[in-house]
């Protein structure tokens, strides 16, 4: 499908749950966070639901994302059920790595491709301020088991305060060239001033290439990252939520004031 830009849209990247094993400090705050009622969550089923309405339209790549995915309970089923879906043809997720050692073959089995984790520095001490609590050594094995499982490729996403040659970011940078991984650095965005920044080495922040659309853990088709604008697949119907955030899918984000990043996915 096109949008109103010409732009083609078949990626659909889709949130699971704004729940998640850490804090980082870019993205949650400590305590306080209001979560989404279980009962506003999309179940599975609805997911796939979405998912097989949305690859007619010219979805065929899906991104599972969160929140952190690995903490939604039977995570592996939701990927064998998109898995299902005829026209599917790439399945990713982005994680943290917290518990992507338990569930990298698993995931890999029941149909998942490949997989990006995050990781910010290189330093134990460091992830443990960033994430607020995050054992780095988990990452390692994470990725270590994401490389058995055969996920390929495996890229590893790098929030940056200002520029790709941190000394944070240029020692990922070491430790993925070493280890056959890709970087992806994003600069660390605000949705509520819309600051935002191309991404070194993905397609994020180019609204100019943007082939993407994006669904909430509560069932709000969003068409952009940096917009409030919101269409509930339960109400409206999956085609006609897709349908409508297409038409209204920004040339270039502006900003959210309404989701943050641990219920939109990033
Ligand atoms: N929990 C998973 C993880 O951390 O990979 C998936 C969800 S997380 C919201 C997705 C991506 O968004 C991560 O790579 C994370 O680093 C990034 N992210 C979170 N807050 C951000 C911010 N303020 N600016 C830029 N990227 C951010
Ligand atoms: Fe959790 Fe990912 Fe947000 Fe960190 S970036 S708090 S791991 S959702």
């Amino acid at each position: 499908m096109l949008d109103r830009f010409n732009r083609k849209i078949n990626y659909l990247r889709i949130s699971v749950t704004d729940r998640c094993n850490l804090r980082c400090r870019y993205c949650m705050p400590e305590e306080g966070v209001q979560f989404i009622p279980h009962s506003q969550i999309l179940s599975y089923e609805e997911i796939k639901e979405v998912v097989e309405a949305a690859v007619p339209l010219g979805i065929d790549k899906i991104r599972i994302t969160g929140g952190e995915p690995l903490v939604r309970k039977d995570i592996v089923e939701l990927v064998r059920l998109i898995a299902s879906v005829p026209g599917v043809k790439d399945i990713a997720m982005t994680t943290n790595g917290m518990l992507l050692h338990e569930f990298a073959a698993p995931l890999a089995k029941a149909g998942l491709h490949r997989i990006n984790v995050s990781l910010d520095t290189m330093d134990p001490e460091k992830f443990a301020s960033v994430t607020r609590g995050g054992d780095i050594r988990r990452v390692f094995a994470g990725i270590e088991a994401a490389r058995k499982a055969g996920l390929s490729p495996i890229k590893v996403n790098c929030v940056i305060k200002t520029a790709s040659d941190e000394p944070d970011a240029l020692a990922v940078k070491a430790y993925c060239l070493e280890n056959g991984l890709q970087a992806r650095f994003i600069k660390q965005m605000d949705l509520h001033t819309g600051e935002f920044g191309i991404v070194d080495g993905g397609s994020g922040g180019d609204c100019r290439n943007c082939n993407r659309l994006r669904l909430t853990s509560n069932g709000m088709m969003k068409p952009c990252l940096f917009s409030d604008m919101e269409f509930s697949v339960r109400e409206l119907g999956v085609r006609k939520a897709i349908e409508l955030a297409l038409s209204v899918k920004p040339e270039k984000g502006t900003v959210n004031l309404h989701n943050c990043f641990h219920n939109i996915g990033g």
